[in-house]
């Protein structure tokens, strides 16, 4: 006998988190909230979720069988008769997941409760979502700092007119496919000395749609969308960086069966900027300043987003001092306000001097003590000295 007797009954009710008087719904309702917490798909890898997994499964294949779950209440064990599906098979115990084609009415467990979260995979002929769209959106370093307005061009699927989205030829309709009934998949039974198992594939004919057309609509090609170009307008808001994105709700491709449309992602890339870098909302750059005017002060020019602006600097303003201009940054995306300007001023040393402004600067040396060696020439002066050069 390949009969296993289980040593210790497992409370179904508890591994559910129901009480012994549970409604169906409450079970359902459960089940389908533990199931979707440690579904494989969520927790790859984890061993833990998958023997978890398993548990709340096979409870829920008791509990929400009257038949199954009355014995379980009178006997305490689902261990009913030796064969077939609970006869001492204890799911846990069976090698590999399979890829949820494994156990009788497991999928169909899956196709009610998964169909919309695991979409296309578990249950293709029921409302499906559209699929999200992206678009990458370069703006240049103003645009995104005051925000702007932006036509962008799309190309995405929307319903056939013609045939209404049905994909079949305007006066005829699409049929159930005759292969899969109209449900999408086939199922094969196999029969093992633990039971016998369903496993579930996608029709070959229909593709899982469930429906096949005989006619299709020469507008789409049976499609029931056709690729269209499309102008969206944008209002992108002040204070974008590079790494945002703004999504678009509803604006991706079209559900297909009645399911809500994707979205659309605008993904914001921001060109470098001549003069401005970007920190968060404030902007640097640097300003460069004669060295005169460092060190006697006056009025220097500060580039900003909106144009120059004047400002002066104190006698003896030493090179790397920041000036910041507060509120000329980047206009601030939540909470208002802008962020500030910060300039770092270079000093500018000439490297080219005149002859008068040589003599004036050592007659300048020398007012300040400085001891510089008229006698420092260059090889080449020496030489010139040397031959009267
Ligand atoms: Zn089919
Ligand atoms: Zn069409």
């Amino acid at each position: 006998m390949w009969k296993v007797v289980r040593q210790v009954a497992k409370d179904y009710y508890a591994i559910l988190g129901v009480s012994k008087n549970a409604t169906d719904e409450e079970i359902k309702s459960a089940f389908r909230k533990l199931a979707l917490k440690y579904h494989p798909d969520k927790n790859p890898g984890d061993k833990n979720a998958e023997e978890k997994f398993k548990e709340i499964n096979e409870a829920y294949q008791v509990l929400s069988d009257p038949q199954k779950r009355a014995q379980y209440d009178q006997f305490g064990t689902a261990d009913f008769n030796g064969q077939g599906g609970f006869g001492g098979f204890d799911p846990s115990n069976f090698g590999g997941f399979g890829g949820f084609g494994g156990f009788e009415g497991f999928s169909d467990i899956f196709g009610d409760i998964f169909g919309d979260m695991f979409g296309a995979r578990r249950q293709k002929n029921g409302p499906q979502r559209g699929a999200d769209l992206e678009y990458n959106l370069e703006l240049t370093f103003e645009e995104a700092a005051f925000g702007v307005k932006k036509d962008i061009e799309i190309y995405r699927y929307e319903s056939c007119d013609k045939c209404h989205g049905t994909g079949a030829k305007p006066g005829t309709s699409p049929k159930a496919c005759p292969k899969c009934n109209g449900t999408g998949q086939i199922k094969t039974q196999r029969n093992t000395p633990f039971g016998s198992f369903v496993s579930v594939t996608t029709c070959d004919r229909c593709y899982g749609e469930g429906r096949v057309i005989e006619t299709p609509c020469p507008n789409c090609g049976g499609k029931g969308k056709v690729r269209k170009k499309k102008i969206i307008s944008i209002n992108i808001p002040a204070g974008v960086d590079t790494g945002n994105t703004i999504p678009l709700r509803g604006e991706g491709e079209p559900g297909l069966r009645g399911g809500a449309p994707g979205d659309l992602y605008i993904n914001i890339k921001v060109k470098p900027h001549k003069i401005f870098q970007r920190k968060g909302f404030d902007i640097t750059c640097e300003v460069s300043i004669s060295f005169i005017k460092a060190i006697l002060g006056g009025e220097i020019a500060i580039p900003t987003l909106e144009g120059e602006e004047k400002y002066t600097i104190v006698p003896g303003t030493q090179p790397g001092t920041i000036v910041r201009l507060k509120g000329k940054g980047i206009n601030k995306i939540r909470g208002g306000g802008r962020g500030d300007l910060f300039a770092e001023l270079k000093v500018e040393i000439p490297k080219k001097l005149t002859e008068k402004q040589k003599e004036l600067l050592n007659k300048l040396a020398v007012e300040f003590g400085e001891d510089i060696k008229e006698g420092k020439k260059s090889f080449m002066d020496k030489f010139k000295d040397a031959f009267g050069g």
